[in-house]
């Protein structure tokens, strides 16, 4: 048995992952727990939804991608229950048993999951999009309205399945309104022989004054703008209030008047909330959380009262801590530094988060780049767009094969990733159905599936 000091890090989001590659070649053993086993690239999986990249393309194993960090084990499993004083944590296999793992030092990195405030459900009509099984069952969704279309006379119920409701105008929302434009109007075009898809209609909602609020009023009206000419129905300043099977109901901000949307697909993107393992590690520790959970932190990263617990990346609640990719690797890297500091006896320095910008694509050509002083919209902000994703995506199969697929849909239009499962093998478990998931949930068993739907 080893002495060496145990790092346990719940997460192999950006920021498990970028702490567990810090700690190669160091005296240390590094336990990385995911309960999906995989790494996925969320900046993208609007894309995977809409049939342009392949899950492969946008995730990658992380026993593959940690294969040479001899001092670092990956695991499957949830975790579920923290024991601070015994210095353990509890995880579920997908097969409902559990392990212990103890540890000399935790890192929490588990991110956020999609909220629906409260109207949980909400989720079985509008599908939320931070995991891969969120993206196929948007993709399941998206192209199974069209092919639904196809089948129907001209008519009110026809007109359901080609209307998409995408709720929240942030980049993930406003990426997905675009896509699906650009989806009707460019890939499937010409390959209908009943519906005419580029007449389907894209809502976008969003209870704020404009879209893309976390970029400079210029940019995001420009963003506006772009939109609007791809045929996107902006409704800005509303709430929505109903999700149903056939519809959405929204209500104005200003006068309280309510409005029905009749439509089969309704996709959410509205807002974020901590994973319930946070929640409860949390509680254990007796440390503060903010409204949507995120645990508050020192200047150090780690927990008040306990410096062998750090909480990094989105889950981090601390003033001028974004929710974004760049703050979870800056997270990452410092909490390795911090505990390599301990090991060594030097002392611990406080992270500065640098903000080194933030981008959104709104269609083909037409990209948000803002970093610093330098603003970039339209062709230049698409490019600086591609080579910022390209350069953050794991493996290098990745990267080319992605730059491959996206010269092909520029050059062709098409998306050649547009399978989607319907549950048609016949068996009880398996319906045939374009709504409920096929596989939601983390349970391999059949029974409960639980309320965590993060992977
Ligand atoms: C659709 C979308 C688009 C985005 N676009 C951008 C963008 O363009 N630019 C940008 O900077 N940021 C973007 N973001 C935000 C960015 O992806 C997040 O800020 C970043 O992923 C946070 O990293 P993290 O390590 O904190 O958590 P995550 O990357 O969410 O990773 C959390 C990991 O923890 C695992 N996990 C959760 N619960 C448990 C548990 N109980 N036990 C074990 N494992 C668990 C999950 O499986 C996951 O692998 C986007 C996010 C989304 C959802």
């Amino acid at each position: 048995m080893s002495s060496r000091p145990k790092v346990i890090i719940i997460g192999g989001g950006f920021g498990g992952l970028f702490c567990a590659r810090r700690f190669q070649n160091i005296g240390v053993d590094v336990t990385l727990l995911d309960r999906a086993a995989c790494h996925v690239f969320q900046p993208l999986l609007y894309q995977c939804a809409t049939g342009t990249l392949s899950i492969g393309q946008i995730s990658r194993s992380l026993r593959e991608e940690l294969e040479r960090h001899r001092n670092v084990t990956t695991l499957l499993g949830e975790a579920i229950e923290l024991d601070p004083v015994a210095r353990r944590i509890t995880a579920r296999r997908p097969c409902e048993t559990t392990f212990d793992l103890e540890y000399d030092y935790l890192v929490i990195a588990a991110g956020m999951r999609q909220s629906y405030f409260g109207k949980e459900q909400y989720a079985e009509w509008a599908p939320g999009m931070k995991t891969l099984d969120d993206a196929l069952n948007v993709r399941r969704r998206v192209f199974a309205a069209f092919e639904i279309a196809e089948t129907l006379p001209p008519g009110p119920e026809r007109d359901e399945w080609l209307t998409f409701a995408v709720t929240g105008a942030g980049p993930t929302g406003v990426e997905l309104a675009g896509q699906i434009r650009e989806l009707a109007t460019r890939s499937l075009a010409n390959e209908f022989h009943s519906i005419q898809p580029e007449e389907a209609r894209v809502l976008l909602f969003d209870g704020g004054d404009r879209v893309l609020k976390a970029f400079a009023p210029a940019l995001a009206h420009r963003a506006q703008r772009v939109l609007e000419k791809l045929g996107v129905e902006l409704h800005l300043g509303v709430h929505v209030t109903d999700v149903r099977s056939d519809g959405v109901t929204v209500s104005s901000k200003a006068d309280g008047t309510s409005q029905d949307f009749a439509t089969r697909t309704v996709l959410w993107t509205a807002g974020v909330e901590a994973v319930p393992f946070a929640r409860h590690a949390a509680e254990m520790l007796g440390a503060k959380t903010d409204h949507s959970g995120r645990i508050s932190v020192d200047a150090d990263l780690s927990v008040p009262g306990h410096p062998e617990v750090f909480v990094i990346g989105d889950l981090a609640g601390r003033d001028g801590l974004p929710g974004v990719a760049e703050n979870a690797m800056q997270g990452g890297l410092h909490a390795a530094a911090a505990i390599k500091s301990d090991l060594k006896g030097t002392g611990r320095k406080d992270f500065r988060y640098r903000d080194l910008g933030s981008a959104a694509y709104i269609s083909r050509g037409h990209a948000l780049l803002q970093a610093g002083p330098v603003k970039l919209t339209g062709f230049l902000g698409w490019l600086g767009w591609g080579f910022i994703h390209i350069a953050f995506l794991t493996g290098v199969r990745n990267r080319f094969s992605t730059v491959a697929t996206w010269l092909a849909t520029i050059a062709r239009a098409d998306r050649s990733d547009r399978s989607f499962i319907l549950g048609g093998s016949g068996h009880p478990g398996e319906p045939y159905t374009w709504g409920t998931p096929v596989h939601g949930g983390y349970d391999l068993t059949g029974g409960d599936q639980g309320d965590d739907k993060t992977a």
